[in-house]
């Protein structure tokens, strides 16, 4: 009899334990998910809010893949993220859609949670190469105010991970906060983006381009690469704005920055300095090199007259003044030597219309 006892007290005492081993271990989960959400709160930029997406999610949740699906239909997103030098092609796990109608059988269906085994016509396109699909998948919608905005997409290399008819509670919490997270982010980069834009052209501001020059002449000095610099000011554009009047002389700026723009690579950085002025950095490259580039520019301009919003058509000419980061023997301080690249250009750029506009000229 007391030996029955004493085995049921054993076994209630090892029942016990394994409930509170149990209870332990949800605590921890139930913590470890609290950081998350915490971490995903706290994200204040993109880069942020992508490595806890990607990082911490999936080691948090026991996931094998996690990537994120924006909709991004004018561009819009993905131009911000450019422009605050995010490199999205190093981010696979990033993904942008034009419209849900690139979601393919997915779509129309995303006001819940899709879960279940992996199919490459279902799920393909949401864990693109060089990721490894995953063999079952949930694909949960981000919804702000029923609008979808992306999805988050979940993947397990357990078959039996995502099930169809699985109660998606916890997913879809996650979701929410994502979503919340998601859109907050993009807003504060849109602020960024605004504080850096110049809003008649489109182009970088002059602040940005101030800020980027330092930048890249730390990392010029620190990777011995070349730096060049354009300072670009278009001719007589006084006379323009008083024969067509200011607004049309707006035009030919935003024309003559879409001009600029479409010679350049992606790494260059043109800037509006100020009326009808406009500085270009051009990362890694000889002066001779950017000697060619301005002078492609300023045919460009040149060729081609600008059709304006009312079809008149427009001859415009500019003038540029090239010059190249001096060696890095010097140590000056990055803003000094700034100065002196933006002033050395700025001087070419007087010597081009001293000698009669619509030049290149470069100051060695
Ligand atoms: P140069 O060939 O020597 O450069 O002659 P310019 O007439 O281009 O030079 P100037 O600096 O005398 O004139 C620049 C003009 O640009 C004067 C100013 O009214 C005009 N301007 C400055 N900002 C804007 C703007 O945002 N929109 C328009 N439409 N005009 C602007
Ligand atoms: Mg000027
Ligand atoms: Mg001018």
């Amino acid at each position: 009899m007391s030996h029955d006892l004493a085995r049921e007290n054993r076994q209630l005492r090892e029942q016990l334990a394994q409930l509170i081993a149990n209870a332990q271990k949800n605590q921890e989960i139930l913590q470890r998910h609290q950081r998350l959400d915490l971490q995903l709160i706290s994200a204040d930029t993109f880069q942020a809010l992508s490595e806890t997406l990607f990082t911490t999610f999936p080691q948090t949740a026991g996931l094998d893949v996690v990537t994120l699906c924006l909709l991004d239909a004018q561009y819009d997103i993905r131009r911000i993220l450019v422009q605050l030098e995010m490199n999205l092609s190093e981010m696979p796990r990033l993904l942008f859609m034009q419209d849900e109608a690139e979601f393919g059988e997915l779509a129309g269906r995303l006001s819940k949670p899709v879960l279940g085994p992996y199919s490459e016509e279902r799920f393909g396109m949401l864990y693109p190469e060089p990721l490894t699909p995953p063999s079952s998948a949930a694909v949960v919608p981000l919804l702000r105010h029923t609008r979808l905005i992306g999805t988050l997409n979940l993947g397990s290399n357990d078959p039996s991970r995502f099930q169809p008819n699985m109660s998606t509670d916890f997913i879809e919490h996650m979701a929410s906060i994502v979503a919340i997270c998601v859109e907050n982010v993009i807003n504060n980069e849109r602020l960024k983006h605004i504080g850096l834009t110049d809003p008649l052209t489109g182009v970088n501001n002059r602040r940005y381009i101030e800020r980027r020059l330092l930048e890249e002449i730390g990392r010029s000095r620190r990777q011995g690469t070349p730096l060049s610099c354009m300072y670009m000011d278009i001719d007589h554009f006084k006379q323009i704005n008083d024969r067509i009047g200011h607004q049309a002389g707006d035009e030919v700026l935003r024309g003559v920055a879409g001009r600029v723009k479409a010679e350049l690579r992606l790494s260059d950085s043109l800037g509006r300095f100020g009326g009808e002025e406009f500085v270009v950095l051009l990362t890694d490259t000889e002066p001779e090199d950017a000697v060619n580039v301005a002078e492609r520019i300023r045919l460009s301009i040149a060729e081609q007259p600008l059709v304006l919003s009312s079809g008149q058509k427009l001859d415009v000419t500019i003038s540029v003044g090239v010059a190249a980061l001096p060696p890095a023997a010097s140590d000056d301080a990055a803003e000094a030597s700034a100065r002196q690249l933006v002033a050395r250009a700025d001087h070419a750029l007087y010597e081009a219309k001293a000698r009669g506009r619509n030049r290149v000229v470069w100051e060695a």
